[in-house]
């Protein structure tokens, strides 16, 4: 999935490609990716890209004052492309393609937003104020936005009863981050996943907003200036722990471990993060029952 370094370095990306530029056609093909019908896709057309942003995971381009928000869910990309045809895309069951955007001039160009497998999770919507996406507007404070303090994120941690994990993900509390970068984030900062978020001393919080800041950082200025096709190789290669259960861990030598769950698992590394201990695999545990 993508998640705030990657959708930053889209959002660059589609920057210096989209503003100024004119929207000729924007084809929707897997209908239950548009979660909005007023306005409708075509109000786009005609209008000239004004900017481009990020709100959380999410993408939003500003056209003279319609938003188009796409949130790209666990599978879905965006492709730029040149050349595109000027026929609408057909649908089919195989066809991952969900929204083409074609820009105005002879060079055809613009992007599809794509989404692999049977689980359909990108969304995409056409508003005029960003708010207006439910998803954006419990969005929490952006861990990159230089406003964000130390301060503010003691308080966003302070009386929190749920597991350190958990609460990285949630977006309502963090914009920005999914289960890679929770991943990262606790490994940096030397912490269990299964730590109580309202547990932390004064000096935990200060580490782990450090490891917060500087894992993403890192990464937003390891992708930036990547084009879109290269951005998930960069990620993959980018990760310490996340999704490398089995491999030494980078900083200590011990096996990376996972814990996994129906549809999802995680990583951490024992030595750095656990006094050395493995955590309770819950899915093992309960079929031990
Ligand atoms: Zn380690």
């Amino acid at each position: 999935m993508p998640e705030l370094p990657e959708v930053e370095a889209l959002s660059v990306f589609l920057s210096e490609r989209l503003i100024g530029r004119v929207i000729a056609r924007v084809q929707p093909v897997a209908i239950s990716a548009l979660k909005t019908y007023d306005p409708p896709v075509t109000a786009l057309e005609g209008r000239t890209v004004g900017a481009v942003g990020r709100r959380g995971k999410f993408l939003d381009v500003e056209a003279e004052g319609l938003h188009l928000v796409v949130h790209l869910a666990r599978a879905g990309w965006l492709r730029w492309k040149e050349g595109l045809p000027v026929e609408p895309p057909r649908p089919g069951p195989r066809n991952p393609l969900a929204l083409r955007v074609r820009l105005a001039g002879e060079a055809g160009d613009g992007f599809d937003l794509t989404e692999a497998g049977s689980k359909k999770g990108l969304a995409v919507y056409v508003v005029r104020d960003p708010a207006e996406v439910p998803g954006v507007a419990r969005l929490g404070p952006d861990p990159l936005d230089p406003a964000f303090t130390l301060a503010d994120f003691a308080v966003l941690l302070h009386g929190e009863r749920r597991r350190l994990k958990g609460v990285l993900r949630d977006q309502g509390v963090l914009a920005g981050m999914g289960n890679a970068y929770s991943d990262e984030v606790l490994h940096a900062a030397r912490m269990s996943p299964y730590k109580l978020a309202g547990s932390l001393t004064e000096d935990e919080v200060a580490r782990l907003y450090e490891a917060l800041g500087g894992t993403l950082r890192e990464a937003v200025e390891r992708s930036r200036g990547l084009a879109a096709g290269e951005l998930k190789a960069e990620k993959k290669l980018g990760l310490r722990v996340h999704g490398r259960t089995g491999q030494p861990c980078p900083v200590c030598g011990d096996t990376i471990r996972e814990v996994s769950f129906a549809d999802s698992s995680f990583q951490y590394c024992p030595t750095c993060q656990t006094g050395g201990k493995p955590l309770a695999d819950r899915r093992l545990s309960r079929l031990l029952k």
